[in-house]
């Protein structure tokens, strides 16, 4: 087996490739995947040694980059496996040679295009990570605990067939109070943990929120649509509303579109970090009406977006629509807010 090549590899069209765990320029591939030397030598230590690593402390969703990826070992190691880093390579690798079958059990590195990925500058990139990590951070400290639709389903099915006024107001008030004031609450509560948000004009930030909120917490609300066990349950409502056997109503109308949205932003199979940042970037739009210095919010966004970007082609390496698909899906979210702020009004309004 070679010995690590030190130098930079580079794909196609020039650009360095990037470690497949931590974002590092790699230095070759290694056991099965694009790494840098601090991966393949972490990697190769953990089995050649069969190492324990101490549970992470963090739920095992610690973010691997390269500035903190020596933080927590349980999870770089998880990401290694993640990524396709195989055992069996660095097994096979310490092995005389006459041993070896003839295919070692590495898959080849990506053939087309996107196989590379863009490098920025040293420090540049530093901002970035920060920026990745504390965002992501913002993220897992304001998702909801209680805006899941598996608790909904106690009551879902009998309040959409009988059409009761009764449960349709009690759904409402539970709905308002008990999921989408928290909600909403908790959105504001991750505005203000992304980097610079603070520092922006008072007004822009109270403009940003009030154009965001909604959107946020769609795009909140699909991802959950897609990990949560209240899935299955969904999909019957979704189905049973589509033939026509529930009528509609306003709040039913808002259902079915969040559902909508949900199953194809679930196409994307977005991670949460992907999640965290692009709902950052919504809300920091520099084209809501009103703004005073949308110039400062451009500037903001468009790191964020960048930053979206450079995880997007990480860990997506070979499908290279992701990032334009879920820029599409800006108007599709817009859309949904104008749409559905009024329905909201009627919703609370057959509450009185
Ligand atoms: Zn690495
Ligand atoms: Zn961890």
């Amino acid at each position: 087996m070679t010995k690590g090549r030190m130098s930079v590899i580079t794909g196609g069209y020039g650009y360095a490739v990037l470690c497949r765990v931590c974002g590092d320029k790699a230095s070759g591939f290694h056991y099965g995947v694009h790494a840098c030397e601090g991966c393949k030598g972490f990697f190769r230590r953990s089995i050649q040694q069969n190492v324990k690593y101490r549970v992470c402390t963090k739920g095992d969703e610690c973010l691997i980059m390269r500035i903190n990826r020596n933080r927590c070992q349980y999870c770089r190691l998880k990401k290694c496996l993640y990524v396709g880093m195989s055992k069996d390579a660095v097994r096979l690798g310490r092995c005389p040679k006459k041993c070896k079958p003839q295919g070692m059990p590495i898959p080849s590195p990506p053939k087309s295009p996107s196989g590379e990925y863009i490098v920025n500058p040293e420090e540049s990139q530093m901002k970035m990570e920060q920026l990745i990590l504390s965002i992501h951070e913002a993220q897992k400290k304001t998702l909801w605990d209680g805006f899941t639709f598996s608790g909904w389903s106690d009551y879902f099915p009998s309040t959409m067939n009988r059409n009761g006024c009764e449960t349709q107001t009690k759904l409402i008030t539970d709905l308002v109070t008990n999921n989408f004031t928290p909600s909403i609450t908790r959105i504001i509560g991750f505005a203000k943990m992304i980097p610079g948000f603070l520092n922006l004009d008072k007004d822009d930030q109270i403009m940003l929120l009030k154009g965001g909120s909604l959107e946020v917490l769609l795009v909140r609300l699909a991802h959950v649509i897609t990990v949560k066990d209240g899935m299955c349950d969904l999909m019957e409502y979704h189905k049973e509303m589509s033939e026509g056997g529930i009528k509609m109503t306003p709040l039913i109308e808002i259902i079915q579109d969040v559902i909508e949205f949900g199953l194809k932003f679930k196409q994307l199979e977005l991670t949460n970090c992907e999640v965290a940042l692009f709902t950052a970037v919504i809300l920091l739009s520099a084209d809501r009406p009103g703004l005073r210095v949308p110039d400062e919010i451009e500037t903001l966004q468009l790191q964020v977006v960048q930053a979206l970007q450079s995880q997007i082609l990480l860990n997506h390496p070979n499908d290279r629509l992701v990032f334009p698909r879920l820029m599409m899906k800006l108007s599709d979210i817009r859309q949904f807010s104008v749409t559905n702020s009024d329905r909201m009004i009627n919703v609370m309004d057959s509450r009185s």
